[in-house]
């Protein structure tokens, strides 16, 4: 009896580890009615699962109050957590994204990444007009996220490699990235899409079929109609939970 009486709780501790932790790709596709769609959105949710190197998924209700998983009130102590790993960008090259997310003094939770970019100097009016454009597609990642987890987003840039999450260097001219290689002196909006690379987006607009009308990792930022969509969100801060 007693061999059974263990064989038991085994098995009831076994299914309910299951439960909590095993949550596939499918349900998350469930969570945002993808599975059986595909409608851009759902499109590029699937395949930016498929080319994360983090297998990482979590049920859409934890993500949007993802904070008292992380951070719970009870525990008072100073954590910094970092994500980094691989998008598979654009289905070729290796990818690198790198954030931090912490609780400040406040209380309010912050995810700050930066970019180190070479052959400008940190005194130099083209920095601090960078550095403002920075901060400002921050800014309008804070404010755009629909989730009830609040996270104030910084963007930073510095011309200290050390201290760099990824590394490149900014041309005078137009470029069209990588992101990972090059930035232009000219981005202003387009920050929002870059910075968002650096957490681990990829591009939504290599295929035609199924193109995205209005997302901001499909057409430039400055339009109008340009918008950053919850499964965006969900994509960065499932792995805050995956830590
Ligand atoms: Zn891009």
């Amino acid at each position: 009896m007693r061999e059974f009486c263990v064989f038991a709780i085994l098995i009831a501790c076994f299914t309910y580890s299951s439960a909590v932790y095993s949550y596939t790709k499918e349900q998350v596709l469930n969570d945002f009615q993808c599975k059986n769609s595909n409608e851009p959105e759902c499109y590029f949710l699937k395949r930016s699962l498929n080319r994360d190197s983090k297998k990482c998924y979590q049920p859409l209700s934890k993500v949007k109050n993802f904070a008292p998983f992380v951070f719970p009130e009870y525990k008072n102590e100073n954590k910094k957590i970092t994500v980094s790993g691989w998008i598979n960008y654009r289905g070729v090259f290796p990818g690198k994204y790198k954030y931090q997310v912490y609780k400040d003094k406040n209380g309010n939770i912050n995810l700050y990444t930066n970019v180190h970019l070479s052959n400008v100097y940190e005194d130099s009016d083209i920095f601090k007009t960078l550095r403002t454009s920075a901060k400002n597609a921050a800014a309008k990642w804070t404010k755009d996220n629909p989730f009830k987890t609040k996270v104030n987003f910084i963007f930073d840039i510095t011309t200290d490699y050390f201290k760099g999450f990824i590394s490149a260097t900014l041309l005078n001219t137009e470029t069209r990235g990588p992101y990972f290689w090059f930035w232009s002196k000219n981005w202003d909006e387009q920050m929002m899409h870059e910075f968002a690379h650096i957490l681990g987006l990829d591009d939504e607009y290599e295929s035609l079929e199924n193109y995205p009308k209005d997302s901001m990792m499909g057409i430039p930022p400055s339009y109008p109609k340009s918008k950053i969509y919850p499964y965006h969100y969900y994509l960065i801060f499932r792995r805050i939970l995956c830590h």
